[in-house]
């Protein structure tokens, strides 16, 4: 910056000087040739007045770079000169007899130095004479302003060098370097280098802008220390997820194994299911089979019993009539006897009839619209001869308005007939049975109530399968074969109801069934619908 400085300053020093020294010569020169003028003209007027200009020749002669005058005649004779000695002189210069002015260098006759020399025509003496006023003037003045004007231009340049050098000192410190260290803080922090501080102590705009570079720097530290320990964290995190992430899939990888032993295992349990189901379908197909032929061989048995039961029967009746002849009283006992039990058995017989056609599914039901109240009375009626037997009072009680349904009346009746039956069987000698019949909700339920052994109640639930008895050994004494019950469940469930036994030991029991409001139409489909003992195709 400071040699830059010197040297456009020398240069414009140089040029300066140049274009001075130049246009000083050149003023001397013009005003030496004014001087030759007044000169001239002082003795050009002084000659034709007769009075020769001392005063203003003197004044020329005492001018410091005047270093001598001539008045030269046309024919080169010096007539007047400041030095007398020159007087007469004889000069021969082609300037000589000028009729303008002339300016040339020359050599000074006395000391032989350069001079610059003027020479101006003068209008005196004959017509086409030629007088010349010569002037001789010292180029030291020249030369001595020259060098003054160097001294002084080389003064004023060392002033200006101070100055410029001050400046430059100074712009140096408080623009250039502060700029430089501005730079280089910039460049450290721009590599990364955040501990870096810029030091201007300045307050003008490149210290505010090294303070601002040191505040961005603090804060890019403190943004990087944050964003360290928020990649920190975020290691530690994605370590913590990539063990857990780990550890998920060793896990599933575990269970993935496991899942595969289950399946493997559910495929071994699944193909014995399919072989045990397939054993069962024909297990059950030969069930069934069985169940068919015992249904069939039943049927077959009971009919071919019932006949000469009948027979029997008819037979005995005619011998106690005394058709073919009489007898005693004993032989009736024994014919009583006889008769009592072809009736049992004949009951049997249509019991076992009963359960074989139900369990095929092959009972015939003839549904019929029926007053409800009307059935109940009547059956009562039917059993009241049996319950005198043991004194034993049934109290109906049958709710007025009763709908009409359309039921199997006389299945219906036969269920009545069976659980009134029972109730009379196991009820002490002179106690109450109590019939009842209402409607309950969408249903008609019936009720028969006995205050007899009552029935453990476990076994509540058993005595509706076939050929269940609590006490099979004394219950048969009874008469019966544990069928009852069971005929009675299947015709109440072809009904779309429900029955079931409430009882207390030594209490005494009740049994309840119910029949839906809605008339069962179909009796046969829907009995064909319901599984009653689980026989039916897929009833397993
Ligand atoms: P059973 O013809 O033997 O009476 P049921 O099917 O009608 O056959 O009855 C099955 C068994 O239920 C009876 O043997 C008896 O043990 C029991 N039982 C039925 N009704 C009553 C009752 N009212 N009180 C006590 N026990 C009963």
């Amino acid at each position: 910056m400071i040699i830059v400085s010197i040297i456009s300053g020398t240069l414009i020093l140089g040029i300066s000087l140049a274009e001075q020294t130049s246009s000083m010569e050149e003023n001397i020169i013009q005003h030496h040739i004014v001087v030759a003028n007044v000169a001239s003209q002082s003795i050009e007027a002084g000659y034709f007045a007769q009075i020769w200009p001392f005063e203003t020749l003197k004044e020329i002669s005492e001018c410091e770079s005047v270093l001598f005058w001539w008045v030269v005649k046309p024919d080169g004779e010096i007539l007047r000169a400041d030095d007398t000695a020159m007087w007469g002189k004889q000069i021969n210069d082609e300037s000589l007899g000028t009729s303008k002015t002339v300016v040339k260098d020359s050599v000074s006759p006395k000391t032989g130095e350069n001079i610059k020399l003027i020479v101006h025509p003068l209008d005196i003496g004959e017509e086409g004479e030629q007088w010349t006023f010569y002037l001789g003037i010292s180029l030291e003045s020249v030369v001595d302003a020259r060098n003054k004007m160097i001294v002084d231009g080389v003064g004023f340049f060392i002033v200006i060098l101070i100055v410029v050098i001050f400046i430059s000192f100074y712009f140096t410190k408080t623009v250039t370097r502060p700029i430089t260290t501005l730079t280089e803080g910039a460049k450290a922090i721009s590599q990364g280098d955040l501990e870096y501080n810029i030091k201007i102590e300045t307050k003008d705009e490149i210290g505010k802008l090294a303070d601002a570079f040191n505040k961005m720097s603090g804060k890019l530290k403190e943004s990087r220390s944050k964003l360290e320990n928020y990649s920190k964290n975020l290691e530690k995190q994605v370590e913590e997820r990539t063990r857990e992430l780990n550890e998920k899939i060793t896990e599933s990888k575990q269970s993935e194994a496991a899942t595969l032993s289950i399946l493997e295992d559910m495929h071994i349990i699944h193909e014995g299911l399919i072989k045990s189901q397939k054993r069962i379908k024909l297990q059950n197909i030969k069930l069934k089979k069985l169940d068919r032929i015992k249904s069939d061989f039943l049927n077959v048995t009971s009919h071919e019993l019932r006949t000469p039961m009948s027979a029997i029967k008819g037979y005995v009746q005619m011998v106690m009539k005394q058709t073919l002849g009489n007898i005693t009283e004993e032989q009736k006992k024994a014919l009583n006897i006889v008769l009592r039990n072809t009736d049992r058995l004949d009951h049997l017989i249509q019991d076992i009839l009963d359960i074989s056609r139900l369990e095929s599914g092959t009972m015939k039901f003839i549904p019929e619209k029926t007053d409800i109240k009307t059935m109940v009375k009547e059956t009562v009626e039917t059993m009241q001869s049996s319950a005198d037997l043991k004194h034993i009072t049934i109290n109906a009680e049958i709710e007025d308005e009763m709908p009409e349904l359309t039921i199997d009346q006389e299945r219906i009746k036969q269920v009545i007939i069976n659980i009134i039956s029972n109730a009379i069987k196991f009820s002490p000698d002179g106690s109450i049975i109590n019939v009842q019949a209402k409607k309950d909700k969408n249903n008609i339920l019936f009720g028969v109530q006995d205050f007899g052994r009552g029935i453990p109640e476990d076994k509540q639930k058993k005595i509706f399968e076939t050929f269940y008895q609590v006490d099979s050994g004394m219950d048969r004494k009874f008469g019966g074969a544990g069928l009852g019950l069971a005929i009675s469940r299947g015709i109440v469930l072809a009904h779309g109801g429900q029955i079931w036994a409430d009882s207390i030991i030594g209490k005494g029991s009740t049994f309840y069934f119910t029949l839906p409001l809605r008339s069962v139409v179909d009796l046969e489909e829907k009995f064909k619908e319901i599984d009653i003992f689980g026989l039916k195709p897929g009833g397993i």
